[in-house]
């Protein structure tokens, strides 16, 4: 990776969260923002290797980046992400809401366990997570956060169930922190891909799922970081807040 000249970059100086960094999404997001100046914290829970060689990218090529490991479905967990970033740069500006797992099966099979381990982690995560960061982002007046939910979240899909109640959950979510965190400078936005080529998706029968894909193909984690690095930027995304952007190669057209 390679980090902009100081002179070009849009988030120097800034902080960022971004939570299940170690891989896919998180991963491209964290060097998105590094390129851009921003210090970012690389959120994992068990691939360490993974996120420690994304720090060590980030911090050769001349940036700031730490790991950190943390559950963030667990509200303990969360406060200690978010008091360990601050002891060591003193703020918070960015939070991207990125960890997500599927448990994925038809309703009739789906077991509570199933169920409530997708809800605690891609819907209450990012309650946990966004509570904690927007104390701090209130004090400083300013403050970005994205959320990534997902296009079953709109449109639904079998045998996620969980899943979709939990994108569409973050949904609701994100309108609402949007309107009452919007008159101290915060903007709140949600991202909703398609089928991003990561671990989550690759055991899915491609074949079948790019008939519904106008664009043919599945997108790649650089692209969703893309529009991340787009809506945590100065001052291109100061005017846009409590959108859902689809990034899906066409395959929801509202
Ligand atoms: P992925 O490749 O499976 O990576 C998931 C990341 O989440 C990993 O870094 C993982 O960390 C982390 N994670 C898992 N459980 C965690 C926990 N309890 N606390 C903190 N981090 C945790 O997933 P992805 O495809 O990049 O997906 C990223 C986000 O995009 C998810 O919210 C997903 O729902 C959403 N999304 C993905 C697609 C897609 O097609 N891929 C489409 C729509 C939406 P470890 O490595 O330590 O396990």
């Amino acid at each position: 990776m390679e980090i902009l000249p100081e002179n070009l970059q849009r988030l120097r100086q800034r902080v960022a969260i971004v939570t299940g960094a170690s891989r896919g999404i998180g991963r491209a997001c964290a060097l998105a923002l590094a390129t851009e100046g921003a210090k970012v914290v690389v959120n994992y829970t068990s691939s360490s290797a993974a996120a420690e060689e994304i720090v060590t990218e980030i911090n050769a090529a001349g940036g700031n980046a730490l790991a950190l490991q943390a559950d963030v479905s667990q509200s303990e967990q969360v406060d200690a992400l978010v008091e360990d970033t601050i002891a060591k740069w003193g703020r918070v500006d960015i939070l991207v809401n990125n960890a997500g797992i599927t448990r994925d099966t038809l309703l009739l099979r789906m077991k509570l366990e199933d169920w409530q381990a997708v809800i605690d982690l891609n819907l209450t995560g990012v309650f946990l997570c966004t509570r904690a960061v927007s104390k701090i982002m209130l004090k400083q007046k300013s403050g970005r956060i994205i959320n990534i939910t997902s296009v079953a979240g709109l449109m639904g899909n079998p045998g996620q169930a969980n899943y979709s109640a939990a994108k569409a959950g973050v949904i609701g979510f994100t309108k609402t922190v949007a309107k009452e965190l919007a008159s101290r400078g915060i903007t709140v936005n949600a991202i909703a891909p398609g089928f991003i080529a990561t671990d989550m998706t690759s055991e899915l029968k491609s074949e079948e799922i790019l008939k519904f894909i106008p664009l043919g193909r599945y997108g790649q984690p650089e692209e969703v970081a893309g529009l991340v690095r787009f809506l945590a930027a100065d001052p291109a995304a100061a005017y846009i807040t409590g959108q859902v952007i689809n990034i899906d190669g066409g395959m929801v057209m509202a």
